[in-house]
């Protein structure tokens, strides 16, 4: 390896793991290792977290003004823009996802970081009708404090920029975990913050596993919140941990997310966003549209048309033009989708296409697994309760709008929820119905800097994006001021 090891960003400065450990990072295309990074645990991420709460409690970053705040964030928008393209091929590198799938990224995290940057400049002070005469009643938001961030792997930059920049524009102090297995573009990012005038301690990027690095993040007395997205039994884990200090928790988490589709949609342009919905990324997207729910009189001729569309979906290395989709992220984790499509055929449904590995030969060395369609699924199967994070679609069909709602809704996940009709009464009925923290009307997978992101029921709490992604990491203050107090005599007259 000519390439020196990628090392972590604590306190201002660049160290190596305290373990000397290193750990390679492989490009899942072809499985051959592309970088190596510094490996750390949990005394790497005690020293950041004491960086950053140093940083805090100096007031370096929480006392400098919004607008300074907001300076800062929008100069690394735009550095982050001044190197999109580099950026973009780095998370297609690591991630194996298309590059114009990486491009759509870069373009959302410059806008994230500016309408965050817009955000710290705004006063979001409230005034009170106070009952109290002459006195003044105030509502003020401060920033939280120290952060512990935890990201995952399949939007690695764009997760951690809708961590890092609501974060950072509330004043608060971060030490952000990226996946282990692809840390490259949060580094690249820390980089480009670090060549602009961010304090010591306010950005500090901590490299290695969950078990042990989230694992403090989420247990330390340090931090006074934790933000997480990954899958629900980790989530699970960071929860328990955080109530060590009873930490504020943001979490979002898995989805199972259903795609209604009526008879009475307009059926070819619902086709192009079904396939969108499932196979972007190979389906390594918590808001993947995987559970397709068909209306009965459209079921046969939907699934045959959505058949031969997938059967010419190319597969192939992210970074060449052309490609559709690219590989899963590691050879595990295809294990798993191996496993739930082995349970959905034990199950009882039918396998109509895929299911199984290409057989191209330039395939042969990254983890791909063919676009994979399941039919004759019933809502209690696990192939359709269980995210499987792969490109497996499950299709169910419905007659009417109470059973399509009742089936959307059989789910322990609440992230997102997507159905297409014509009929303006009943978009808004079954919108009214569906317990997802968002639902999309004749659109699917759509989200942006300014509405909120979050999840119901078991995809977690809190939100990201928007105003509310911004107050997941304010406290809320009242100030009461009486401007002519009168004795109140009661004790010991
Ligand atoms: P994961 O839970 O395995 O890991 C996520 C992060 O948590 C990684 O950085 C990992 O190192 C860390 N981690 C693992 N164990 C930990 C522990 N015990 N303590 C602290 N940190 C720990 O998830 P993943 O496989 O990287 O990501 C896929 C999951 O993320 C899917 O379930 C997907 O739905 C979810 N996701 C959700 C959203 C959302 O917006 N709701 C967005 C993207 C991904």
């Amino acid at each position: 390896m000519s390439n020196p090891i990628r090392k972590m960003y604590i306190d201002g400065s660049w160290q190596p793991a305290i373990s000397g450990q290193c750990r390679e990072i492989i490009n899942p295309f072809n499985s051959q290792v592309i970088a190596e990074v510094a490996e750390g645990d949990r005394r790497d991420a005690a020293l950041a977290l004491t960086a950053a709460r140093r940083a805090f409690d100096g007031g370096s970053w929480s006392t400098i003004s919004g607008a300074g705040r907001g300076d800062l964030l929008r100069k690394l928008a735009g550095r982050i823009e001044d190197e999109k393209e580099t950026l973009a091929e780095i998370e297609s590198l690591d991630t194996g996802k298309t590059i114009m799938e990486s491009r759509w990224d870069m373009e959302d995290i410059i806008s994230i970081f500016r309408y965050y940057a817009d955000l710290a400049e705004q006063n979001g002070d409230e005034v009170i009708n106070s009952p109290v005469p002459q006195s003044e009643s105030r509502v003020v938001r401060e920033p939280v404090g120290v952060c512990g961030q935890i990201s995952p792997w399949n939007y690695p930059l764009l997760q951690a920029t809708w961590k890092l920049a609501p974060a950072l524009a509330a004043g608060c102090t971060v030490v952000i975990k990226p996946s282990e297995i692809t840390p490259l573009s949060t580094i690249r990012l820390t980089e480009l913050a670090a060549e602009i005038d961010f304090p010591p301690g306010v950005i500090n990027t901590v490299l290695g596993p969950g078990v042990s690095v989230g694992a403090e993040l989420a247990e330390s007395p340090l931090a006074d919140l934790v933000s997480f997205t990954g899958g629900i039994e980790t989530g699970k884990s960071i929860m328990r941990a955080a109530s060590a200090n009873v930490k504020k928790i943001a979490l979002e988490l898995g989805g199972k997310n259903p795609n209604i589709i009526f008879a009475d949609s307009d059926l070819d342009t619902a086709l192009e966003y079904a396939l969108n919905g499932i196979f972007f990324h190979a389906g390594q997207i918590c808001s993947a549209g995987t559970r397709l729910l068909l209306e009965e009189s459209i079921h046969d001729s939907f699934v045959d048309r959505l058949a031969t569309r997938m059967a010419r979906i190319q597969l192939g290395n992210g970074l060449k033009e052309g490609t559709q989709m690219g590989p899963l992220i590691s050879s595990e984790h295809r294990a798993k989708v191996e496993r739930y499509v082995a349970g959905g055929v034990e199950e009882g449904a039918t396998l109509v296409l895929g299911g199984h590995r290409p057989e191209n030969a330039e395939l042969q060395k990254g983890f791909f697994f063919l676009p994979t369609l399941f039919t004759n699924c019933r809502d209690n199967m696990m192939i359709v309760q269980e995210e499987v994070f792969g490109p497996v679609v499950t299709v169910e069909r419905f007659k009417g709008e109470d059973e399509a709602v009742r089936l959307a809704n059989n789910t322990i996940y609440g992230l997102a929820g997507g159905l297409w009709t014509s009929d303006p009464e009943r978009q808004k009925r079954v919108a009214a119905k569906l317990r997802f923290g968002t639902v999309w009307i004749n659109d699917f997978n759509v989200y942006f800097a300014q509405a909120p992101w979050g999840g119901y029921k078991q995809s977690g709490f809190g939100r990201e994006l928007g105003r509310h992604g911004l107050e997941e990491y304010t406290e809320v203050k009242h100030v009461f001021h009486n401007h002519n107090p009168e004795p109140f005599c009661w004790f010991g007259l």
